[in-house]
This record gives C-alpha cells, sequence and structure tokens, in this order.
C-alpha cells in the first residue's frame, strides 16, 4: 500500500526529473536553428551573386557594343575625312570652265580695284564684285544654287550609305555653305580687295 507520503515523494521526483531532462535537453536543441540558418544563408547568396555577375557581363555587352559602334562611326567619318579633297577637288575640276569665265568676266574690274588699291594708304579698297565678300549665287551646287551638296545632293550620305566625303553628313555645298551664295574670289572675308595680295586663281579653288 503506497501512502500519501511517498506518493508526493514520487511525484516530486519525477517533476526534478522532468526539470533535468529540460535543463540537459535546452542546450542541446539550441545550435539546432542555428545549425538551419547557417545552411540556409548561402543560398540567397549565392543567387544574388549570380544574379549580379549576369548584370555585370550584360551591362559589359551593351558596353561593349556602345564602343564598337562608336568605333565604327569613327572609322566612316576618318574614311571620309580621307576622301575630302579628293571629292572635292572632283566638283572644283567639273566647273573649271565656269570658273574661268568668271575670273575672265570681272577681270578688268578686278584690275581697277587693285589699282585703287595701291592709290590707297592702307594697300586696300572695298570689292564691288560682291556683296560683302559673297557672290549672288554659287557655281559648285546642285543645279539651282541651292546650296544642297552636288555629291550627295543634301542627304549627307553616298547611296551606299557611306558618309558624304563632300559635305561630311552635312548635305551642304561645301563652297557656299548651303547658302547659296559662294565666296568671292577676288576679295577677303572682309570684302576687301588687298594691292600686295595674289591675284584670283584661274583655276577653281576652295574658297
Ligand atoms: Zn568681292
Ligand atoms: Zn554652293
Ligand atoms: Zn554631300
Amino acid at each position: 500500500m503506497i501512502t500519501l507520503r511517498q506518493l508526493l515523494a514520487a511525484v516530486g521526483c519525477f517533476i526534478g526529473l522532468l526539470y533535468l531532462l529540460a535543463t540537459f535537453a535546452s542546450p542541446a536543441s539550441k545550435p539546432a536553428p542555428a545549425a538551419i540558418i547557417a545552411h540556409a544563408t548561402p543560398r540567397p547568396d549565392l543567387v544574388t551573386r549570380a544574379q549580379q555577375a549576369a548584370a555585370e557581363q550584360h551591362l559589359a555587352s551593351a558596353r561593349l557594343t556602345t564602343l564598337e559602334r562608336t568605333k565604327r562611326q569613327l572609322d566612316r567619318r576618318q574614311t571620309a575625312a580621307d576622301q575630302m579633297a579628293a571629292y572635292r577637288q572632283r566638283h572644283l575640276d567639273a566647273h573649271r570652265t565656269e570658273w574661268s569665265n568668271l575670273i575672265l568676266r570681272h577681270w578688268s574690274q578686278y584690275q581697277n580695284l587693285h589699282a585703287a588699291a595701291g592709290r590707297s594708304p592702307a594697300l586696300e579698297t572695298p570689292c564691288t564684285i560682291c556683296d560683302d565678300s559673297f557672290l549672288k549665287f554659287c557655281l559648285i551646287c546642285d543645279g539651282h544654287n541651292d546650296g544642297k551638296c552636288p555629291e550627295c545632293h543634301g542627304s549627307g550620305h553616298l547611296p551606299g550609305g557611306d558618309i558624304c566625303p563632300a559635305c561630311s553628313d552635312t548635305g551642304k555645298c561645301f563652297m557656299c555653305a548651303g547658302t547659296g551664295k559662294m565666296p568671292c574670289p577676288f576679295c577677303d572675308q572682309r570684302g576687301m580687295v588687298y594691292f600686295d595680295h595674289a591675284p584670283p586663281s584661274f583655276v577653281p579653288i576652295p574658297l
């Protein structure tokens, strides 16, 4: 027969045992979440790193594409620049007759101006052949003195798509800069004829 005292002692022992078990069990169970976290943490890191690497690669590839495009454009511009003199000379040569006729037409007037410049104290005199150093027309322009480049007719490009070497992509006539009025070959930018300057060229030259 178990007495009440014995029952209480047994219950007390049981509770004590439970407490001991709980105390010993808790330190062992604590590392578990840490271990889970330790194992779980690298996953987002790896994903993020992979995303960053992919983004960096995409950026580098975009930069490379831009650089390649810029280089192609620069190469095209350089090619056009290298060919500019030859292209322009071809158009100048094509207008040889009109040019020499222009000089001949005003030759006696130019000689009078040159003589007047020789008599002036500053050895210069205002040109009366032109208006403010420009003629009223352009010999080089497309057909009707419309200011368009004679090579590309205003598009800025050759038929194949390359930059027009004559106008460097502007589409404007290289002689009159698109105005339809070419610089006067008898005077300078100030519109003056000088006694000690060479006479105008009888062959077409860039002005
Ligand atoms: Zn002039
Ligand atoms: Zn022109
Ligand atoms: Zn052109």
